[in-house]
């Protein structure tokens, strides 16, 4: 290989690589997969090393690479070959998917091992006289010190003796030695995390009196620059973040340790210690897995997931099993399975609460001992990431649990890959690069020769579509584990709710009937609610207008606690309003129910329920998160409100009763796949009721009792539902009949956006009608967001091709006319037309 130039991804939104020149000093570090550190434009940037090329394009200035960063390649050809297919399928730039792909740049305190490989054995063990022509003195001493010292060596020591690397580099290319890295034990275990103590806003104003007298007392200057890191802090940990390990803290905000220091003294911060390695969770400690007897079913998918493995090739099989027929034991026997053939295994899951869960399985069953699993998720800490992605890549975790983006985790040898939950919208990222985790799963184990293992309760129409097709193999669980009934699933019509009792609280009269009968019998109930704050309006009685962001054409949502109103697009903050900001009128009111609404009406009418809630503003931490879950799963709660994310996963056995406050929100979505989301999640939560020896009750309240998603729903017959909606798509000529993309031309200047999308229009309009066809500009469902204002041109044709090349076309004209890189989104294979 020559290694005068290297191509380089850099994290630009420009869809090329860069090509480098590599100085003589460096080329014995580098080689495709590494980062290092390139001048480009006035800075120096990290990118990643994608190829070799034999020559440097005519006519440029090349410049030279300043570093490599590394000593063995953070990604492998795979994961390569796997980056330049996302960038090509999704119109994506290249260096933006490497990045995604990547964890931070870090130093860790790792340890290399040098080893000599049976093929440099045997070269020394061959006639000396052959040897000293072709190998250096220096390079055959080498391999008789790592002989004499039983085959191995740290590299520091080798280094303390004088050793040059580019010797060893060019050793480990023949393949004589191989270079192991490992990290090295963490000293600490423990990490300090830091939360906001108050959701009271005056405590903000800190002053020389509420100062404690442990600090000494700030004025004038300092003082006010204390407050004004007081805010900063307030923001990162309360409106951003939640609560986070003290370096974070420190690094995002960019304060000294002091300052932190005084906030905690001031009694402003609140801190706790927590282990750092998930590992040690205290939650882990005594978990015993079950592992159960395999019922019919499960014996028969487990037989056909075998007997995919024993053809040694690409294959998708999609596990359908209603809620409760045990799909987690399945996973876990063909990933054990997968590790007696000397292969790894990759699981992916829709959220980072289950990977707690599905982590802890997967440590009980494989890596309590050899810390053979690790769990990549996008709330770790930069150094948590890191470490993670490094074990794996250093093959010291053969069992990968994570969220979307652990579909890059640098697993060799790969042999099953799941996806538990397939049908989740969280598998879409939604910014650039805008890939489906699902979809690149399946890419992933077709490059990688091995098998895809989709599962859920309710497959995505795509899935169960490619499954009838026999694209996909279908594994089907047909019932509830030992036979426990699916739980009796109610409508509660709305209008004649309303028509009899003329209230318009959101706990109908079944509903309560129900929660009460729950606490009467010692049982437990879940009542699940689509939105998370307290009100999602603020309206003025008098003139009508209601409150909106200021960067989003989206109504703020109020928050009670935090009394304040918040936009969930942006994070923008504003104070509660007294009076209107449009004509001042002081008839300001709040409308719409939220999770927190909810909470405060529940607790009112049942005053000796505990009760409890579970939505993004309650589980800011992992903590909060696994305290919540294990006082409900320990029976120490009888309610647990929350939104979406309950209806996920969970395994209850004491719950009878599932209330739904209203199936209406998601239903009326301006998106072909409304109906869709409305059924699974209808069925997913209803699958949360009657899961253990009880039985299952669910009530779902709505003003559009005869719709389809609600009626099949209610009979839990995902095939009746696949059946109509299938038809609708067909007939509409959506997915997974055509393929589809949503473009969105975007500025923050209202005239800008326009003229853009005008002439992109310009350039679409001839080819309307041959073979694509675009509807479009029309002001996108979220004309602004983020103080952008947005256009949307929506592309269908039978064949992706087409699309592809249309779209990349577009981008090549955006490039010439100077539109900036950033204001065409292309995204392919949408799930959200917003
Ligand atoms: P799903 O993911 O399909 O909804 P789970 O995998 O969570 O279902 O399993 C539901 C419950 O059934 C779990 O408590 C699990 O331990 C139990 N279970 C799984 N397989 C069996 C079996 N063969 N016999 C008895 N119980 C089982
Ligand atoms: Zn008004
Ligand atoms: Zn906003």
């Amino acid at each position: 290989m020559n290694r005068t130039f290297c191509n380089v991804a850099l994290a630009v939104p420009l869809r090329t690589t860069f090509t480098y020149a590599v100085p003589e000093q460096l080329r014995a570090a580098v080689q495709p997969g590494v980062r290092v550190l390139v001048p480009f434009r006035q800075k120096s940037v990290v990118g990643v090393v994608v190829d070799l090329p034999e020559r440097a394009p005519e006519k440029v200035k090349i410049r030279e690479i300043n570093k490599v960063l590394e000593v063995i390649p953070a990604l492998t050809p795979a994961l390569i070959e796997l980056g330049h297919w996302i960038a090509g399928y999704y119109l994506a730039p290249v260096g933006e998917v490497f990045r995604a792909m990547l964890p931070p740049v870090m130093e860790l305190r790792t340890q290399q091992q040098i080893r000599i490989t049976a093929a440099g054995r045997q070269l020394v063990d061959s006639t000396s006289s052959a040897l000293s022509e072709e190998f250096a003195a220096e390079e055959i001493a080498l391999l008789l010190k790592l002989i004499a010292k039983n085959g191995a060596l740290l590299a520091s020591t080798l280094e303390k003796s004088g050793l040059n690397t580019a010797l060893l580099q060019r050793l480990a290319r023949r393949g004589l030695v191989e270079i192991r890295q490992s990290l090295l034990a963490r000293k600490q275990r423990m990490q300090t995390i830091l939360a906001w103590r108050t959701e009271d806003t005056e405590k903000e104003e800190i002053t020389p009196q509420s100062q404690e007298k442990r600090v000494r007392p700030l004025q004038g200057k300092a003082l006010e620059k204390f407050q004004q890191q007081i805010r900063r802090v307030r923001e990162l940990l309360e409106a951003e973040r939640g609560p986070l390990p003290l370096p974070q803290v420190l690094k995002l905000t960019d304060l000294p340790r002091g300052a932190v220091e005084r906030m905690l003294a001031c009694g402003l911060l609140y801190s706790w210690e927590e282990p750092i390695d998930p590992a040690e969770d205290p939650f882990d400690v005594g978990y015993a897995p079950p592992a159960h007897e395999l019922n019919p079913d499960q014996d028969m998918a487990l037989k056909r997931v075998r007997a995919r493995f024993e053809l040694g090739e690409f294959g998708v099989q999609l596990l359908y099993g209603v809620t409760g027929s045990g799909k987690t034991e399945v996973y876990l026997r063909a990933i054990q399975e997968t590790l007696a053939r000397q292969k790894t295994a990759l699981v992916l899951v829709p959220e980072i609460a289950l990977t707690l869960w599905m982590g802890r399985q997967c440590r009980a069953w494989f890596g309590a001992r050899f810390e053979g699993v690790a769990v990549l998720h996008s709330a770790l800490t930069d150094v948590e990431r890191a470490r993670e992605w490094w074990r794996v890549r250093n093959g010291e975790a053969r069992v990968v649990v994570g969220t979307r983006s652990a579909v890059f985790a640098p697993l060799e040898c790969l042999g099953l890959i799941i996806v538990d939950e397939e049908q989740e919208n969280s598998y879409k990222q939604e910014e650039t690069p805008r890939y489906h985790g699902r979809d690149v799963a399946i890419v992933r184990a077709k490059m990688e020769n091995t098998v895809a293992l989709l599962g859920s309760a309710t497959p995505s129409l795509e899935s169960y579509h490619h499954a009838t097709t026999g694209k996909y193999e279908l594994l089907t669980l047909g019932s509830r584990v030992e036979n426990r009934a699916l739980a009796k699933v109610e409508v509660v019509d709305l209008r004649e709710e309303f028509q009899q009792t003329h209230q318009a609280s959101s706990i109908s009269t079944p509903l309560r009937a129900g929660i009460q009968e729950c606490l009467a019998n010692g049982t437990q109930a879940l009542v699940l609610i689509n939105r998370r704050g307290y009100s999602w309006s603020v309206l003025c009685r008098s003139c009508g207008a209601s409150v909106q962001c200021a960067n989003c054409s989206i109504s703020m949502t109020y928050h009670k606690n935090r009394n304040r109103l918040e936009c969930h697009y942006c994070g923008f903050v504003a104070q509660t309003p007294k009076n209107c900001p449009k004509c001042d009128s002081k008839y300001v009111y709040f409308f719409g129910e939220g999770s927190e609404h909810l909470e405060e009406r529940l607790r009112k009418e049942f005053l000796t329920a505990r009760i409890a809630r579970l939505d993004r503003d309650t589980t800011r931490t992992k903590r909060q998160y696994q305290e919540t879950l294990g006082a409900f799963a320990g029976g120490a709660l009888d309610i647990l409100v929350g939104t979406q994310m309950l209806a996920k996963g969970h395994d209850f056995q004491r719950v009878t009763l599932v209330g739904v406050i209203s199936a209406d929100g998601l239903l009326s979505m301006p998106d072909f796949r409304a109906a869709e989301r409305t059924f699974q999640l209808l069925t997913q939560v209803a699958g949360r009721a009657g899961r253990g020896e009880l039985h299952g009750r669910v009530l779902i309240q709505t003003y559009y009792p005869e719709h389809y998603a609600i009626q099949d729903a209610v009979k839990q017959d995902y095939l009746a539902f696949f059946e109509r909606e299938t038809n609708f798509r067909r007939t509409l000529g959506y997915p997974p009949f055509t393929s589809l993309a949503n473009v969105i031309v975007r500025d923050t200047n209202l005239e800008k956006a326009i003229r853009w999308s005008r002439q992109l229009s310009e350039y679409f309009s001839p080819h309307n009608g041959q073979g694509v066809r675009i509807l479009g500009p029309a002001t996108a469902p979220l004309a602004r967001l983020k103080k952008e204002y947005r256009f949307q041109f929506l592309l269908k044709s039978p064949k992706r091709s087409l699309l592809t090349k249309l779209l990349a076309g577009a981008l090549d004209h955006c490039e010439a006319n100077e539109i900036p890189d950033t204001a065409m989104i292309v995204d392919m294979d949408p799930l959200s037309l917003m």
